[in-house]
């Protein structure tokens, strides 16, 4: 049996086991996916120990998105340029590090919007890990014009000198006040509104969305494709906002199976089976 893990601290909200198992179950592949919740000051140790137990791969997410570009003898281009890596492999005893987030966010928007971001003048909030994965998917597949607001403007504007290099005719900048006026797509790449065990119900969850971001919910409209990497099963305050004037919606469950078919593929060298990825990650998910 071939066994992957995935490595964050928590790990137990992770859809990414029931996902990927449901995936090698549909193709009668003799694998496993394991959730490993490792302290920080354990990954390098943890990672060193994995092919050893006849790990072939990991995925990697919260907090050790970057310390796992540092561990790895190989990045490839878009883990480099990103400065995180998300999909990890382990070949004769070197660990390769790549970032999936890149190809499952474009994969996802290009479900709803065909020929995707080109062209296209795009708001990005948010400037963690997920940001830097959505910019760099924006820069490299040619969107016309990409704001980014995040909480803390210092790391916004770091983004972007981040990220110059990689703009090409992309007009980047960060933004103090962000605004959806001329812009067709807007990505929530922030960590609001993700359910908690005490999550307050709609609307009063709605507005402390709009709150935290200043935004209104009135901006909103047809013209607009809404994004949220934020993925529950009674979709994010931004995506029910978006849905009920009327903007084409892509959630987080969109962009996560897209992102796990790719480091599936790199894992096991196949095509993964969307629909069965899908079922796997919603199938009991709050
Ligand atoms: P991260 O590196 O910790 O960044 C968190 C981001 O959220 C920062 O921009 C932070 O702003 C912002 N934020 C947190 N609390 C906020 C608040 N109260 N008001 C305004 N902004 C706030 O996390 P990440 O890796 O980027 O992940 C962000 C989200 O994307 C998570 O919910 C994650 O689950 C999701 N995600 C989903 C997928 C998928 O496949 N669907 C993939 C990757 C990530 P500051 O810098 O000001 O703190």
């Amino acid at each position: 049996m071939k066994r992957v893990a995935l490595l964050g601290h928590p790990v137990g909200h992770s859809r990414s086991p029931a996902m990927h198992n449901a995936a090698f179950r549909e193709l009668g592949l003799d694998w496993r996916y394991e959730a490993l919740d490792v302290e920080p000051a354990r990954f390098a140790e943890v990672l060193e120990s994995l092919p050893g137990q006849g790990f072939v791969g990991a995925n990697v997410t919260i907090p050790h998105k970057e310390r796992a570009l540092e561990a790895a003898d190989e990045l490839t281009e878009v883990a480099r340029a990103v400065g995180a890596a998300n999909t990890l492999s382990f070949e004769e005893g070197r660990v390769r590090a790549d970032n999936t987030d890149v190809e499952g966010f474009l994969a996802a928007l290009r479900e709803q919007v065909p020929g995707a971001p080109a062209g296209m003048e795009a708001l990005v909030l948010g400037a963690g890990g997920a940001g830097r994965a959505v910019v760099y998917a924006l820069l490299s597949a040619g969107a016309a014009r990409l704001d980014v607001w995040n909480r803390d403007p210092k790391r916004a504007e770091a983004l972007v000198a981040d990220m110059a290099p990689a703009a090409g005719k992309t007009a980047l900048q960060s933004a103090v006040t962000p605004s959806t006026a001329s812009i067709d797509l807007l990505v929530n790449a922030t960590s609001l509104g993700m359910r908690h065990a005490n999550a307050s119900p709609e609307p009063r969850e709605g507005a402390e969305f709009f709150k935290a971001v200043p935004l209104s919910a009135d901006e909103l409209d047809d013209r607009l494709t809404v994004v949220d990497l934020v993925y529950r099963h009674d979709r994010t305050p931004l995506l029910r906002a978006a849905q009920a004037r009327g903007s084409r919606c892509v959630d987080g469950f969109d962009v996560l199976v897209h992102q796990g078919a790719a480091s599936f593929r790199i894992w096991t060298g196949l095509q993964a089976p969307l629909g069965a990825m899908r079922r796997g990650a919603t199938d009991g998910a709050d």
